[in-house]
């Protein structure tokens, strides 16, 4: 898996005002946004082109447009929703699938409870979107649900990584075959006992949405 660690400043600083829980809800939802679009400008670096032959107001030349099939947005319901709107500023014509997971907060193992996904993702390329990479265990379900169906390559985009989450999705997906590409803002120190990032922003879903 090729892990990509956002480096840049304007990420640092926006994910600074992120995690101060002093920040409220309308505050954090349009710094995910605009994380998101930063974060989707690394993520695309590899998304699939044509050729494309147009004529300038001087000259024919040949440039380049997204490929058919268009890529395919995933957001990881409910926190993955406060990424959406970042990723589709940069990728109009993709189109969007939607996965319900949850954790159960005994056992922290995640439950698929919704998908709204088309049936056959036979060469498609998936971007999967959740903020918190925390056990890894939502996503690498959700990476394998979408390799099942035929996705041929896939980008997981997170706000925040865990090392535990990193290191399980890693092992997790070793033996699909297919490649799988990690982009973080950051990776922090640790997971505690209950599953958060430390130092991590808490409950991304209820910092976005409120808590419900
Ligand atoms: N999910 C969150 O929203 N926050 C964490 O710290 C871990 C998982």
């Amino acid at each position: 898996m090729d892990v990509h660690v956002a480096d840049h400043p304007l990420i640092a600083h926006k994910l600074t005002y992120l995690r101060d829980k002093r920040t409220d809800s309308p505050t954090f939802r349009r710094l995910a946004e605009e994380l998101m679009t930063l974060l989707a400008y690394e993520a695309t670096r590899e998304v699939r082109v044509e050729p494309f032959e147009i004529e300038t107001p001087v000259a024919p030349t040949t440039g380049i447009k997204l490929s058919n099939p268009k890529p395919l947005i995933v957001p990881i319901l409910r926190a993955g929703l406060g990424m959406l709107e970042g990723m589709v500023r940069l990728l109009p014509s993709a189109e969007v699938g939607f996965l319900g997971m949850q954790r159960n907060e005994e056992t922290l193992e995640p439950v698929t409870y919704a998908n709204r996904l088309p049936d056959d993702l036979t060469g498609r390329q998936v971007f999967v979107l959740d903020p918190m990479l925390a056990t890894g265990g939502s996503m690498a379900d959700a990476i394998r649900y979408l390799i099942d169906r035929g996705a041929d390559d896939i980008a997981a985009v997170c706000l925040l990584a865990a090392p535990e989450g990193v290191a399980h999705l890693e092992s997790a997906l070793s033996d699909t075959g297919v490649p799988v590409k990690l982009v973080t803002g950051t990776i922090d120190e640790r997971l505690n006992e209950k599953g958060y990032i430390v130092p991590g922003l808490g409950d991304a879903g209820d910092r976005l949405y409120g808590t419900v």
